[in-house]
C-alpha cells in the first residue's frame, strides 16, 4: 500500500506542476501599462513597431508592478523572447534593488528563483 501512496503523491506533484499557471505575453500598442492586468500576464508595450518595455507583477506576491526596458540602447535592458505558446523568456535575470529585492529568472513563462544575495 505504501508504494501505491508514493506513486499517487508523485502523480499529484506532476499534475500540480503541469497546471501551475505560466506567464502569458499580452502585446499592447502604446507606452503605458494598463491600470489593471492579470497576475499571470506579462504586458509587452510596443510603440511604432518597437518593443519599449514589459510590465508584470512581482512574482513574490508583494503586489509591486515591475517595469523593465526592452528598447535597444537603453541601459539596463532585457531581451524578451516569446515561444510559440506565448510564454515569455527574459534575459538576463531580474534583480530588484528596492522593495522586496527579489531575484529571479523568467524562462518559458516560469519563475525561477535565485538564491539570496
Ligand atoms: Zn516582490
Amino acid at each position: 500500500m505504501k508504494q501505491l501512496r508514493d506513486l499517487w503523491i508523485l502523480i499529484w506533484a506532476w499534475i500540480h506542476e503541469w497546471f501551475k499557471p505560466c506567464l502569458q505575453v499580452i502585446q499592447i500598442e502604446g507606452d503605458t501599462l494598463p491600470k489593471k492586468f492579470g497576475p499571470h500576464q506579462l504586458i509587452q508595450l510596443i510603440d511604432d513597431g518597437d518593443s519599449w518595455s514589459a510590465g508584470f507583477y512581482c512574482p513574490c506576491g508583494c503586489g509591486d508592478v515591475l517595469e523593465i526596458a526592452l528598447l535597444y540602447g537603453v541601459k539596463p535592458r532585457w531581451e524578451l523572447t516569446i515561444d510559440h505558446k506565448g510564454r515569455p523568456t527574459l534575459y538576463p535575470s531580474v534583480w530588484r534593488n528596492t522593495g522586496c529585492r527579489s531575484h529571479f529568472w523568467i524562462r518559458q513563462g516560469r519563475i525561477q528563483w535565485c538564491g539570496a544575495g
